[in-house]
């Protein structure tokens, strides 16, 4: 789900995070008309979609604990795709204040196949969408966006 920023005073509309009224995954384009922003008060038509930047493990021998946390590791099994989130040594931390936002499968266009929020067991199935190119990533609400890797 995307992200979207308050032009006015740069607040976020996170479709993870609970705000007053607001149940946690609620699409921003689903908010009523006259929803204003939570932090200065301007109007819905003031927020602009928040540019996702996504971020790589560095080569996989120099790998640090805190990209291993957040980085899916997948392999195809068939007609599922299997995700591991991070390693086993290294699990994210499922907080209050720290958690995963979303593990999904994603067209290398940015197109969403299918999407998994808030998990919260360390392994996700999905089915296999059997395309030659796609993407695996994974959203923290602190770290960010990761791109998978396929093992
Ligand atoms: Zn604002
Ligand atoms: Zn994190």
């Amino acid at each position: 789900m995307q992200k979207y920023t308050c032009t006015s005073c740069s607040y976020i509309y996170n479709p993870f995070i609970w705000e007053e009224d607001i149940i946690p995954g609620t699409d921003f384009e689903t908010l009523a008309e006259d929803w204003v922003c939570p932090h200065c008060g301007d109007i819905k038509e003031s927020f602009i979609e928040a540019p996702t930047h996504i971020q790589e493990a560095s080569s996989i021998n120099m790998i640090t604990e805190e990209e291993l946390s957040h980085i899916p590791f997948y392999k195809e099994q068939w007609d599922q795709i299997i995700v591991h989130i991070g390693s086993p040594d290294t699990p994210h931390e499922i907080e209050e204040n720290h958690f995963i936002e979303y593990i999904g499968l994603f067209e290398t266009d940015g197109e969403i196949i299918d999407m998994c929020t808030l998990p919260e067991e360390s392994v996700i199935f999905f089915e296999n969408p059997w395309l030659e190119d796609y993407e695996v990533r994974l959203s923290c609400n602190i770290h960010g966006v990761w791109r998978g890797i396929k093992i």
